[in-house]
């Protein structure tokens, strides 16, 4: 069973850096919530247990070019 709830207005939450979508809290297992993309499960998520904004908007923070990241994929 899963729930979810919608993070109020009022923390300064960033759109998803993959899809923008807005983080949702997450039940995840063993009852632990945590925040989330509402989208898709490889997006960027916190540990369950942590629902930490700061830690969510770093990751979703396009600070530079991943092209050096997509490079070493497509040459592995
Ligand atoms: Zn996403």
């Amino acid at each position: 069973m899963k729930g979810y709830i919608n993070i109020p207005e009022s923390f300064k939450c960033k759109g998803c850096k993959l899809c923008g979508s807005a983080p949702i809290i997450s039940l995840a297992e063993h009852g632990l919530y945590q925040l989330k993309c509402p989208n898709n499960d490889s997006h960027y998520q916190t540990n369950p247990g942590e629902i930490d904004i700061d830690d969510w908007n770093i990751h979703n923070t396009q600070l530079y070019d991943h092209d050096y990241d997509l490079k070493m994929i497509s040459e592995g």
